[in-house]
């Protein structure tokens, strides 16, 4: 069983509890102009030029070849309750290759997290969700027509596989991108708080504020980036206090507000 992925970052924080090793897989059903990872959006390896340089982003790893990197760090997952975390792109996009990167780790006793957006069928997610020990689910729009407007596909699925975690019960922390004028209206916080305070399983919502750090990236790749034309600037402080306090008015209160 062979995937794609385009990059393993070892050591993060913050993808998770502890120390952890993150494996980004390649491949999005989603097309969010704000994404960090733009290379991460087409399933293929593809071949970009990176100033002037040739250069192949995401390259075909076998199962057990990303176990045997995962397994290198494992003493640090053990002293730091840390574990491996498989993000993207989207992870579910290879679902089958997923799926056993999964088992793999449960073999190993090695805590696994999914950094995901959760667009997928119901009946694929319900065949990883069990092999997963926490969840990183984004929610970002919940009107239906802005989220396929933004992000080229309805929010119908996301949603429907947030409840099915919601009735197992199972670890869920929820993402919430804050870009500046089309995540950070009051009404889409208010409906994405009320939405989560009606799932008994979150108990926290982190707020991840847009940055600019891909730009870059987007330059490099020649690649359109429709934040720059759009104008659109990371929020400053005092837009991150008030979408805070927007959400602690709407959300339940055992639900923590926490700022990425
Ligand atoms: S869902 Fe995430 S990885 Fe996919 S395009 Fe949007 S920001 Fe990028």
């Amino acid at each position: 069983m062979q995937g794609i992925i385009f990059d393993i970052k070892r050591f993060a924080i913050h993808d998770g509890p502890g120390i952890r090793t993150t494996i980004f897989l390649k491949g999005c059903p989603m097309k969010c102009p704000w994404c960090h990872n733009p290379e991460s959006q087409k399933k293929c390896p593809e071949r970009v030029a990176n100033n002037g340089k040739k250069e192949i982003i995401g390259e075909k790893r076998s199962v057990n070849e990303i176990l045997d990197e995962i397994e290198k760090e494992v003493v640090f997952y053990d002293e730091s309750k840390g574990g491996v975390t498989f993000s993207g792109g989207e992870p579910l996009a290879q679902p089958q290759f997923l799926r056993e990167l999964l088992k793999g780790c449960r073999k190993r006793d090695i805590h696994t997290t999914l950094d995901t957006t959760g667009y997928v069928t119901p009946k694929t997610f319900k065949s990883i969700m069990d092999k997963v020990d926490m969840f990183l689910y984004d929610l970002k729009i919940m009107d239906d027509k802005k989220h396929i407007q933004c992000t080229g596909v309805s929010n119908r699925l996301v949603l429907e596989n947030l409840k099915i975690l919601s009735k197992k019960g199972k670890k869920v922390i929820v993402r919430f991108p804050v870009i500046p004028g089309i995540t950070d209206t009051e009404d889409n916080i208010k409906a994405v708080a009320i939405f989560v305070s009606s799932l008994k399983n979150i108990s926290e919502i982190d707020l991840l504020p847009y940055h600019r750090t891909a730009e870059g990236k987007y330059h490099h790749f020649k690649k359109e980036n429709k934040m720059k034309k759009m104008a659109v600037m990371p929020p400053t402080d005092e837009q991150m206090d008030r979408i805070q306090r927007l959400f602690k008015k709407y959300t339940a209160p055992h639900i923590e507000i926490k700022r990425g």
